[in-house]
């Protein structure tokens, strides 16, 4: 029984449409749930590393002192796990796809382009007590 079961199956196989596709010489399908790549928004980025540390695969890699954030495409395996732990929301999960890569060029150096806001300054001692007085 189980000998036709396996011939019918194979069979179909044969008969029908490949399941897979020759990407990337024909386009990936992607639908708004895909999920294709991680970018990220330098200008919003605090360099806090929440997501290195967060990062399963340590695929990304964030340098403070050089203001960089680097992600290894080929180590990343896509589990949205960084951009669910940006405290500031500046990474986002593309739909599309890496092209295809190999080696060194896996790797997406981006410069983190964010300054952080001046605080306002106190008014000095003097000037306080000057306002209190009149
Ligand atoms: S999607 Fe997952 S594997 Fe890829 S960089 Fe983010 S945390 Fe790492
Ligand atoms: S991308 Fe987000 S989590 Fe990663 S260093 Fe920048 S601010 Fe922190």
């Amino acid at each position: 029984m189980a000998f036709f079961e396996m011939v019918k199956t194979a069979i179909r196989t044969v008969l029908r449409r490949p399941a897979t596709r020759r990407y990337p010489s024909v386009p990936a399908k992607c639908t708004p749930l895909s999920r294709g790549r991680v970018s990220l928004d330098p200008s919003r980025c605090i360099s806090c590393g929440i997501c290195m540390k967060k990062c399963p695969s340590g695929a990304i890699c964030v340098r403070k002192e050089e203001k960089t954030w680097s992600i290894d495409r080929l180590r990343c395996i896509v589990c949205n796990c960084c951009v669910e732990a940006c405290p500031v929301h500046c990474l986002a999960m593309e739909t599309k796809y890496t092209p295809c890569v190999t080696g060194h060029l896996a790797v997406d150096v981006v410069e983190i382009t964010y300054v952080k806001p001046e605080r306002p300054k106190r008014p000095e001692a003097g000037e306080q007590e000057g306002r209190e007085g009149s």
